[in-house]
């Protein structure tokens, strides 16, 4: 399976994996869904929001457990964020039907879609409208760099854009969710485990700061009659590793857009996106004012005009402590595991459905901590301790 995805969507010049929501690199990872369902004689079917799922068993039943992930990439993404989930899920349920596990519950294998936002901003599209946590109406104006709406970009990959919205049956019939992901950060790799299991997904968000100067010539304007939105910028980026600094937090201006984008002009706009993260609200809120009042007196200084847009924002999830306990109960009994608890400063559809479904997480060590970039890794031996794991999850909740 894992040989099978790895050159789809894959840049040649970077190494990097571009697997954008509802682009050819995507539909060739759900034609790989498709058929993984498919051959192993699950029951296959595409929900109205695009999100595909795998059943054994009939969902309709009701109290089903769900384990899964998404296939979707950021820019240059590396190849276990999110497939890793998929693949260990097609991977757990061969374990279980080879050891003849005896399951009751309907199972479900799920691949969100558009999970990292990469094309259209926001992430987890895929889950947020079947929970209800984005309207149609909202996900009708979400619009890619190349001002393709959401609605056209669906329909031209051969989804019926009308057919989107909340989804409540569905998610009724999910007694639990289980989503197994590449850790995105060391701490498993620092107490030395192979696995680990979630409590919480810190607080984070996606906030838009518009920096309006005056273009002019780069050669012929005095310094001291410019009106450069790129300085105050340059200042805010700084205040942003200042401001987190202080907090235990996390904020990055990853992204950037400049009017009118010479080399030798003076820019008219710079519009930078700041992601910020913290373990609590109230240290986000801190970090995230902190960066604000900072760019306004930047701006100020520079006469130049500010706009910040909070674009996306998602509280603190505390995954359901039954389950979380239930998994550690789980793991500890059956399998020579240690398994840590551990936050998560990275945002995943578990997050999302936790409003409305008992939900965990298992992370699988990723050595360096590198995430989003082609350099993400996992050993073979802590992938197979995962799907290991995630077997045993299945099989524990599948028989309760
Ligand atoms: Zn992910």
């Amino acid at each position: 399976m894992w040989a099978e995805l790895l050159p789809v969507g894959r840049s040649s010049a970077s190494g990097g994996y571009r697997r954008f929501a509802w682009t050819a690199a995507d539909a060739d990872c759900r034609a790989w869904f498709r058929e993984q369902a498919e051959a192993r004689g699950l029951a296959y079917e595409v929900d109205r929001n695009g999100n595909q799922w795998a059943w054994l068993g009939d969902p309709s039943a009701g109290n089903a457990v769900v384990t899964g992930s998404h296939l979707d990439s950021v820019p240059d993404g590396g190849a276990f964020d999110g497939p890793l989930g998929v693949v260990s899920a097609f991977a757990a349920l061969d374990e279980l039907r080879h050891r003849g596990a005896r399951i009751t519950r309907p199972l479900g294998i799920v691949n969100f879609g558009d999970e990292e936002g990469a094309r259209f901003g926001l992430a987890c599209v895929g889950s947020r409208l079947t929970s209800g946590a984005l309207t149609v109406e909202q996900a009708h104006r979400l619009t890619d760099g190349d001002g393709i709406t959401l609605p056209q970009a669906m329909e031209a990959a051969g989804h019926d854009p009308d057919a989107i919205g909340p989804d409540p049956e569905r998610l009724d019939r999910i007694g639990a969710f289980v989503e197994l992901h590449v850790e995105q950060g060391r701490a498993l790799d620092l107490s030395g485990d192979r696995i680990g299991v979630a409590s919480a997904i810190w607080p984070h968000g996606r906030w838009r700061f518009d920096f309006r100067g005056e273009a002019n010539h780069a050669g012929t304007t005095r310094l001291a009659d410019r009106r450069d939105p790129m300085l105050s910028y340059a200042e805010t980026v700084l205040a942003a590793r200042r401001e987190a600094e202080l907090a235990g937090a996390v904020a990055t201006f990853g992204k950037i857009a400049v009017e009118p984008n010479g080399v030798n002009a003076i820019p008219s706009l710079v519009r930078g996106w700041l992601d910020s993260r913290a373990a609590d609200q109230a240290s986000l809120d801190t970090v995230v004012t902190g960066i604000e009042k900072a760019a306004r007196e930047y701006a100020a200084a520079h006469g130049v005009d500010l706009d910040v847009v909070r674009e996306s924002f998602t509280p603190v999830v505390e995954f359901d402590h039954a389950l979380r306990d239930e998994l550690g109960r789980i793991l500890g009994s059956d399998t020579e595991l240690k398994v840590p608890v551990l936050g998560t400063g990275a945002g995943h559809d578990a997050g999302i459905l936790s409003g409305r479904v008992p939900t965990a997480m298992l992370f699988v060590r990723n050595p360096t901590g590198v995430s989003h970039s082609p350099a993400e890794s996992a050993t073979e031996d802590d992938c197979v301790a995962g799907v290991n794991a995630l077997a045993v999850v299945l099989e524990g909740l599948a028989r309760t």
